[in-house]
């Protein structure tokens, strides 16, 4: 059987890590162009200076436009080659990183998250939109990024919302790598870019990718209310620390090598109602994640687990906490269909989808959650 594992050459993580990044760039090349929002790199310019000044790097930096469209792509790649750098380097939220890898295309790239929120630094992938935020279509790249970078004293003065955001995106890794291993399913590690995947043919999970998988939740659960505590207090703890590894590291190696399925799919669905979209990816993913489980009739104390861990934690666990206000089930069913086109990954689930039995599940979690808080809260 043909299986893979893939992930960034190296991934860094400690207070002030940033004043580190001329030696990672150094190691790659003589200068760099910095893509991300104005606000952003604000916030870390003087940790830039200083880490230019000492390694004697070039950094030059571009404004990111906020979306990770094909056209701010081929601005900033056109800035990139007129000022000849040698490196490109992603930093802030989701988006300006996804374009600094499209950007760089396979070539050198490193990656400073300044928020923990969802899993996607690590990988190999990116998601382009149109200008009007849509989705486009997903890029792959021969590589994952050469240094992902995580600056923890940056991370714990975001807002904790972030961090909270990528606990919800963390709580699918294990579930939905364990229904891509019970259905042998394929794993994106197995893509080795765009081009190429046909040649190769597919590749299923490796053990070492379900460990990390297992180890997400393991941590998310165990850590997770006490690193939100200190991001609320901007406090980097152990605690927190073991969250934007969890988050980041042991969530995006297990999603990219472990496999998607329900969970994700049914988050492209949630796209077609007007409420979720006010809600970060990782927020609508804990409930997308929770529809998994009752759609794989999963045991009961993993489906409270998942409720009381949430609650805990400010996720939501129903759709009128996605501000989805009165729950239609012809609306319902289109979420559904977009969750289970053919290409969807909910077909990694180990048994057969029907877009009915998806619909019935996601306005089941939705009764069970507002049944489940109802009954929490008149305690
Ligand atoms: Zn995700």
């Amino acid at each position: 059987m043909r299986k893979a594992f893939i992930s960034p050459s190296k991934y860094v993580q400690g207070e002030d890590e940033l004043l580190n990044l001329g030696f990672y760039i150094q190691s790659l090349g003589k200068s760099a162009l910095v893509i991300g929002n104005k606000e952003d790199i604000d916030r870390v310019q003087d940790k830039l200076d200083k880490t230019a000044e000492k390694f004697n790097v070039e950094l030059h930096r571009a404004d990111f436009g906020g979306e990770a469209t094909r056209d701010e792509v081929k601005r900033l790649k056109k800035i990139a080659e007129e000022k000849g750098t040698d490196v490109i380097v992603g930093l802030g939220g989701g988006k300006a990183i996804d374009t600094s890898k499209v950007v760089a295309d396979g070539h050198n790239v490193i990656v400073c998250p300044t928020i923990a929120a969802q899993d996607a630094p690590t990988s190999h992938s990116a998601v382009l939109y149109t200008a009007d935020h849509q989705f486009d279509d997903y890029a792959y790249f021969i590589k994952n990024p050469d240094v992902v970078l995580m600056d923890t004293t940056v991370i714990a003065q975001a807002p904790s919302r972030f961090l909270v955001a990528g606990m919800g995106d963390t709580l699918a890794t294990y579930y939905e790598a364990r229904a891509t291993r019970q259905s042998n399913s394929n794993v994106n590690a197995g893509l080795p870019n765009g081009y190429h995947t046909k040649a190769t043919g597919p590749a299923k999970g490796t053990n070492a990718a379900m460990t990390l998988a297992e180890k997400s939740l393991e941590v998310i659960l165990e850590k997770g209310y006490e690193a939100k505590i200190a991001a609320d207090n901007n406090l980097v703890t152990p605690a927190l620390e073991d969250i934007v590894e969890a988050n980041t590291l042991l969530s995006g190696l297990g999603f990219e090598s472990a496999g998607l399925a329900a969970s994700h799919a049914i988050y492209n669905g949630l796209t077609v109602l007007e409420g979720p979209g006010n809600y970060y990816h990782g927020e609508q993913v804990a409930f997308t994640t929770f529809v998994q489980l009752v759609l794989e009739n999963a045991p009961k104390s993993e489906i409270y687990e998942l409720l009381d861990f949430s609650m805990s934690v400010g996720l939501p666990i129903s759709l009128a906490d996605l501000d989805v206000k009165e729950v239609k089930y012809e609306e319902i069913l289109e979420v559904a269909k977009k969750a289970c086109i053919s290409e969807e990954s909910i077909h990694s689930m180990p048994f057969e989808i029907t877009v009915e039995a998806v619909a019935q599940a996601i306005i089941a979690a939705d009764a069970i959650g507002r049944d489940y808080k109802e009954k929490k809260q008149n305690k």
